[in-house]
């Protein structure tokens, strides 16, 4: 789960990271209490989005900008109307780009230098890891390919925690010296911190900057959560912005169900993460692509499956739709039975195979048989989405 700037910036606070004071509106009516509250010359004007890019993005009306810094309250003003309420288009949106709902505006920090620091889960190592370069303010995945020698990782082992001497060295590593090199390890220490009391999955400050008066300050903020700690974390869940996510996803996630909407035309419903992931390839490998990703787990109920297919429904992408179950656990006649309350349950129109394997398996598909449902049975995995792809194709 994603958090917006101005929220992440709150846990900054409370973690003592340093960052420029702001205010965040949804509101055009509060627009000029928030720039009065903010002290100095510049406000900056952040459009709200969980996106990044925004600096260099531009609105779906030619509108270019979804940060902008203001030298007086006239033009902060003018900026904000701009972009609340418009369409922001960036690298990290994808065409059809993000409604922009909240309006951010922080005091206008005096840039010496900007530089990059994120703290993630590292796959390989298994631990936690900050990355840190001397290149901060522009898009780092450029910076690993061109200049990988200016990243600096250092891998926490999650028992102990981040060592202060790990964060000193990223500092030194950085360029600083002195206080300020004790000011940007506390930040890097306190950074750590928030991302492992918080559960989050990655927390990205991009640009870190320096200051003129020898401090160093966040002055963006990206922060994600792992979603499966969110039980024991009230303040992120407090966060939560449902106009940020997907409504299939979200209706997904009050079923217990996993899923996850892609761009391809082919609907999956699958029991188990690992087969929905072979799904998904075997779909590609023969030509089609998937509309989404979806596990309804071992222990499906009829509600979940039906709920699932209107989810997959719902999807006006959707040209058909393979059902892959395999009955280890479960059995196939009591997914069968599924399917059926579940296909009877909504108005099924589209084309729809379903295989079956496992235990009960010839129960399974004598029900699904006599159903009257109009479906395509498959012998086995390539067998199920080659059929969906040729009637998909067949179709359209
Ligand atoms: P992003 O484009 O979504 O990554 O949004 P950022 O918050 O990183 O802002 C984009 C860029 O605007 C930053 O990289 C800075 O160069 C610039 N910027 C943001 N805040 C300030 C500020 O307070 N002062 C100055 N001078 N520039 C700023
Ligand atoms: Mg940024």
């Amino acid at each position: 789960m994603n958090i917006h700037e101005y929220q992440a910036k709150k846990l900054f606070e409370k973690y003592g990271i340093p960052c420029p004071k702001g205010a965040a509106t949804s509101s055009a009516d509060e627009f000029e209490a928030c720039i009065d509250s903010i002290e100095g010359d510049f406000v900056v004007v952040k459009s709200q989005i969980h996106a990044g890019g925004r600096g260099k993005g531009t609105f779906t009306n030619g509108y270019k900008g979804g940060v902008k810094l203001a030298k007086s309250k006239a033009e902060a003003l003018e900026y904000a109307n701009a972009m609340l309420g418009n369409t922001l288009v960036t690298i990290q949106t994808g065409p059809a780009g993000r409604e922009v709902q909240t309006i951010y505006f922080t005091e206008g920090a005096d840039i010496e230098k900007e530089y990059y620091l994120a703290i993630l889960m590292d796959r390989a190592t298994s631990a936690p890891v900050v990355v840190a370069s001397t290149e901060g303010g522009v898009d780092i995945e450029t910076v690993a390919e061109e200049t990988p020698e200016k990243i600096f990782k250092q891998v926490v082992d999650p028992a102990i925690g981040l060592q202060a001497h790990q964060a000193r060295k990223i500092a030194f590593q950085l360029g600083f010296e002195g206080k300020q090199a004790g000011a940007c390890a506390k930040l890097i220490f306190n950074l750590y911190k928030m991302f492992w009391e918080t559960d989050a999955d990655m927390i990205e400050v991009n640009p870190m900057i320096s200051t003129k008066d020898g401090g160093v300050s966040a002055l963006d903020a990206k922060v994600g959560f792992d979603s499966n700690a969110l039980y024991r974390q009230k303040e992120v869940v407090s966060y939560r912005d449902l106009n940020e996510e997907d409504s299939k996803e979200i209706e997904a996630s009050k079923f217990d169900l996993n899923y996850i909407a892609l761009d391809g035309n082919i609907a999956c419903l699958v029991n188990g993460a690992g087969l929905a992931m072979a799904t998904m390839d075997i779909i590609n490998h023969v030509g089609g692509s998937a509309a989404n990703f979806l596990d309804v787990g071992g222990g499906a109920t009829a509600e979940q499956v039906t709920a699932a297919f209107k989810i997959i429904l719902s999807d006006e992408n959707v040209k058909g739709i393979l059902v892959n179950i395999f009955g280890g656990i479960m059995q196939c006649d009591i997914i069968a039975e599924g399917i059926i309350t579940a296909a009877k349950a909504v108005n099924l129109d589209k084309p729809l195979v379903v295989r079956l394997e496992g235990t009960n398996v010839e129960a399974g598909k004598k029900l699904l048989a006599e159903s009257g449902i109009d479906l395509i049975a498959a012998d086995d995995l390539p067998d199920a989405a080659k059929k969906i792809v040729e009637t998909v194709a067949a179709a359209n």
